[in-house]
């Protein structure tokens, strides 16, 4: 070990104290190292455990170096891992659009009973016409590096399925003439409460263009009896039968990848838990892939009492059934901790208004689906002059990164997570209060992502040492 070496971890002593978390079990038989920019974590054996225990707990810079020189060995037996770690540039923001939402269509059958789009028309009954969603493309390529994703929203996005089958090849011509860098993924956000026919049609469009990547998102809240009565059809005619019967046919077609429940306090005023959703759709239709996201209500017949809690609350479940010995939750035990473990860093708590972007029918651009329509958060239209969006668009994402930018917040900024959350700001302020990463719940999350993370080492640990 070079005396350069022992040099560059004492005037990088406060960045490893920074990014370095030990974490640690109750027992204090296991401990991980965790590396929060980075989101990695390292099971560590007892003397490695003493040792970052003492480097980190090393306040004094000025004993640091003395106290390395004692301990040369570790440290060039984990000097790869150091390295890295010194060398790390934790994420900024991206100067891509991580995501471009076009309200192709602002209209839709269902009528959900949470809708905040009034029924999907957001006040204006309408489609987009292809000329606007050219103009967008065109626009938001230009002044952003690449757009990463494209997202089909509405209403019911399907409903203008003639404009989605024009916009594909349009998007792989932009590729192909270098305006965009990478084909963007194409996403589908989808009731599927429409007819067979629009459905063969976006599978021949996504058999056209297998060099897309295409994720189809499909809103579905659970058994018959929560499907008919959240997100009836307009006439409060029940939609789980044909839903269901599109699913099935995506299902059938390899298409069915991903369901997203808006639960609700009618769940559980009907007994039916997360975990009673998870296992619905697998049985259903062998789907694992499911996102459970608390209703934005304040309506007493749908608002949680604890929608701050959701999330927390769930991971906190699947723990104690596992600690209290039911070893089968190992696996989503495991999830949980992957889920952390494998996401990609970002300093975001949200990117809306700053890296994702929502255009309407009429072209005009706001940062997020839940305030398009309020013209107080109206960021500019695409057929804006381009550098007059573009001023628009860096005044958006000074305002709001000064809220989603998880360094500008105390708590997050100190917290092993800072590079992992992500969440709605928002959705305090649609229920009245201002928009805020909100931290009721940040004290159990953390432990249940803690707890997560050492339980899965623990099982690493035992299986690859038996
Ligand atoms: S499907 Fe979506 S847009 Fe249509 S009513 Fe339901 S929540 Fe609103
Ligand atoms: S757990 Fe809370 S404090 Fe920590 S990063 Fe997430 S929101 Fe911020």
């Amino acid at each position: 070990m070079e005396n350069s070496e022992l040099e560059l971890v004492v005037t990088n002593f406060h960045k490893l104290k920074k990014d370095l978390f030990l974490l640690t079990a109750k027992n204090n038989k296991t401990a991980v190292l965790y590396h929060r920019p980075s989101l990695k974590a390292y099971y560590l054996e007892q003397q490695y455990k003493q040792f970052f225990s003492c480097l980190l707990n090393n306040t004094d810079p000025s004993h640091v170096f003395s106290w390395l020189e004692k301990n040369t060995q570790m440290l060039s037996k984990i000097w790869n891992e150091l390295e890295y770690f010194l060398r790390y540039e934790s994420i900024g923001i991206s100067e891509n659009v991580e995501r471009l939402t076009l309200l192709i269509s602002q209209k839709c059958g269902q009528n959900c009973k949470y809708c905040y789009a009034g029924g999907g028309t957001y006040a204006n009954p309408s489609s987009m016409n292809f000329d606007t969603v050219k103009r967008a493309l065109e626009v938001f390529s230009k002044l952003f590096n690449y757009i990463e994703k494209i997202q089909f929203f509405g209403g019911e996005p399907l409903l203008n399925i003639n404009c989605i089958e024009k916009i594909v090849p349009y998007v792989n011509h932009l590729y192909e003439v270098g305006s965009l860098e990478k084909r963007p993924i194409l996403n589908i956000v989808t009731g599927l409460g429409v007819s067979k026919k629009l459905i063969e049609k976006l599978k021949m469009i996504i058999q056209q263009f297998p060099d897309f990547e295409f994720e189809i998102v499909v809103s579905f809240d659970g058994p018959e009896k929560i499907q008919n009565y959240l997100r009836p059809f307009k006439g409060r005619f029940p939609s789980y039968e044909i839903v269901k019967e599109n699913m099935d046919y995506l299902q059938e077609n390899g298409l069915l990848q991903l369901v997203e429940v808006t639960y609700t306090n009618y769940h559980v005023k009907n007994g039916i838990k997360p975990f009673d959703l998870r296992s619905f759709f697998y049985e259903k239709f062998k789907l694992e892939n499911v996102i459970i996201v608390p209703v934005i209500s304040n309506d007493p017949t749908l608002a949680l009492t604890n929608r701050d809690f959701f999330i927390a609350n769930e991971y906190q479940t699947v723990i104690n059934r596992y600690q209290n010995g039911n070893k089968k939750e190992i696996d989503s035990v495991e999830r949980l901790a992957n889920q952390v473990l494998n996401a990609p860093p970002t300093c975001l708590y949200c990117g809306s208004g700053i890296t994702e972007f929502v255009v309407d029918s009429e072209g005009d651009v706001f940062p997020c689906q839940l305030l398009a329509s309020n013209k107080n958060f109206l960021v500019g239209n695409v057929y804006d002059t381009k550098e007059k969006l573009r001023q628009n668009l860096i005044t958006s994402k000074q305002k709001y990164s000064k809220i989603f930018d998880k360094s500008e917040d105390n708590e997050c900024q100190t917290c092993f997570l800072q590079f992992f959350c992500r969440g709605c700001p928002i959705a305090p302020y649609l229920l009245g209060n201002s928009m805020h990463i909100p931290h009721e719940s940040c004290p159990l999350f953390k432990e249940v992502v803690k707890n997560s993370i050492l339980i899965k080492a623990e099982k690493d640990f035992v299986e690859s040492n038996s």
